[in-house]
């Protein structure tokens, strides 16, 4: 496997190298274009006031060659040609001393020699270091009549001063500290990713509580801050599923139970018609019962999934509440409770099949968990905000400890309240109004009354 450690080390030497080879070109071109040309012009000066001082004092042969050696003292290198062809040295030696060609135009015809001009054949200013008489600068002269070349180029040896190893150490140890720096940034860089890497396996595992303890203020930091809020969100879902199967296998099971025990003792020949039809009664209940959790599953299911076919379209609110009221009428009838309601006409956006299921359930709330002789008052309303619908009843209430569980699957504040209680009724109320992009408030008192206050926004 390419590690990213490894990539990014090649990475990092690749561009170390790169930008070397661009800062040496960079540096080549400057010597060509300006620095070249200054040095030969100072070398070629420096040629000639040897030259002038020669010529202008009448030295003698000893006093001539202690003033080349101390020329060459001051850090030059200093060959002497004369007409034929002999050759004098001073101060460091050539390494290599093969007469150029082109110098011999300064014996004959009194022209001055740039060596370092014609070094075509080393890679750019390497070639202004080498240590050859083709690489000097040569003026004529004149001395006791006789004609001289004097070629000089600046001695290296004396050139690279102390200064020259500082400037390489310090180019070496920053080389060295990028690089021992970016094997410690890799290291930083990867570490964190490879603790994620271990920490999805767990998670892969089922093992929702590894510890990822990543502390960093940067991206990585977030996004392990990110995985930790996923891995709570997942064991939160993984806890949700678990009791989402146990309650479904309980809800199903006690009617079942209920329905199997009531048609065996059906079956008994002496059973009084009293009992018969109190049996017969039961298991219808629990049958109904089973049906409307079976209903409400699925449309909960399909809700989640995403695969509910919203059918929307535009209709009168209004007359959607007042049908859904027509149908509770014998019930309300029934328990003796007073429904009252104020319905602006409002035009609505929304799927009507999936709204008709969100009153049915606030509305049989609102009756189950009411008082007998109790009221019930339904109104909506629009403002510039969007659709508002209240249901408000004056049942029970619901503790204050109740309400952020309200909405959850099977959640029932006392089970033993109603026997016609799933805990589904509010999550799928709370979907349906969430597709609709709207929001759910509850306001209510124990032994008071509760109010569910819908708010649409407009399309
Ligand atoms: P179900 O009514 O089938 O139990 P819901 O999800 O509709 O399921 O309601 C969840 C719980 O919230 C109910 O069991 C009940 O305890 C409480 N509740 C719902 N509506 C009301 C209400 N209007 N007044 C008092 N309690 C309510």
């Amino acid at each position: 496997m390419k590690t990213l450690y490894r990539q990014f080390t090649v990475a990092t030497l690749f561009i170390l190298a790169i930008s070397i080879l661009i800062g040496f070109t960079i540096a080549n071109i400057f010597y060509v274009s300006i620095t070249k040309e200054e040095t030969i012009r100072q070398n070629v000066a420096i040629a000639e006031e040897i030259v002038s001082t020669v010529e202008s004092i009448p030295y003698s042969e000893e006093s001539f060659n202690s003033y080349m050696q101390a020329v060459a003292k001051l850090g030059y290198q200093i060959a002497l040609a004369d007409s034929s062809g002999n050759m004098q040295f001073f101060g460091e030696p050539f390494d290599d001393i093969t007469f150029p060609e082109p110098a011999n135009r300064v014996l004959t015809e009194n022209e001055t020699y740039t060596g370092v001009d014609n070094l075509t054949d080393k890679i750019f200013m390497i070639g202004h270091f080498t240590n050859e008489l083709h690489n000097t600068v040569g003026v004529p002269f004149e001395r006791d009549g006789e004609r001289y070349g004097l070629f000089i180029r600046p001695d290296t040896k004396l050139v690279s001063t102390d200064i020259h190893s500082v400037l390489i150490g310090f180019v070496a140890a920053i080389a060295l500290v990028s690089i021992i720096g970016m094997i410690f940034m890799a290291r930083q860089l990867t570490r964190p990713i490879v603790q994620l890497t271990e920490a999805t396996k767990h998670i892969a595992r089922e093992n929702y509580s590894y510890p990822l303890d990543i502390r960093r203020n940067d991206e990585i930091g977030q996004l392990s801050e990110s995985f930790n809020l996923m891995q709570k969100q997942l064991q939160h879902n993984d806890l949700a599923r678990k009791s989402f199967i146990s309650n479904v296998s309980h809800d199903f099971q006690s009617p079942l139970m209920n329905i199997q025990g009531y048609a065996d003792l059906l079956k008994s020949p002496n059973l009084a018609e009293q009992d018969r039809l109190a049996y017969t009664a039961i298991i219808d209940e629990e049958a109904k019962r089973l049906s409307s959790l079976t209903r409400q599953l699925l449309l909960l299911t399909s809700l989640d999934q995403g695969a509910y076919p919203m059918k929307v379209k535009e209709f009168q609110l209004d007359e959607q509440l007042r049908s859904a009221v027509r149908k509770y009428r014998w019930r309300l009838e029934e328990e003796d409770i007073n429904l009252s309601y104020q319905l602006a006409p409002t035009r609505f956006h929304g799927d009507p099949e999936l709204l008709d299921n969100v009153w049915d359930n606030l509305l049989t709330n609102a009756i189950k968990y009411n008082k007998s002789r109790g009221s019930i008052e339904i109104t909506l309303q629009s403002d510039e905000t969007g659709t508002i619908v209240a249901f408000k009843d004056s049942g029970l209430g619901i503790p204050k400890d109740a309400l952020p569980q309200l909405f959850d699957r099977f959640y029932r504040v006392d089970a033993a309240r109603k026997k016609d209680s799933t805990g589904l009724g509010l999550s799928i109320v709370h979907q349906i109004v969430s597709l609709h992009h709207g929001t759910i408030r509850v306001n209510s008192k124990e032994d008071e009354g509760s109010e569910f206050i819908l708010h649409f926004p407009h399309p």
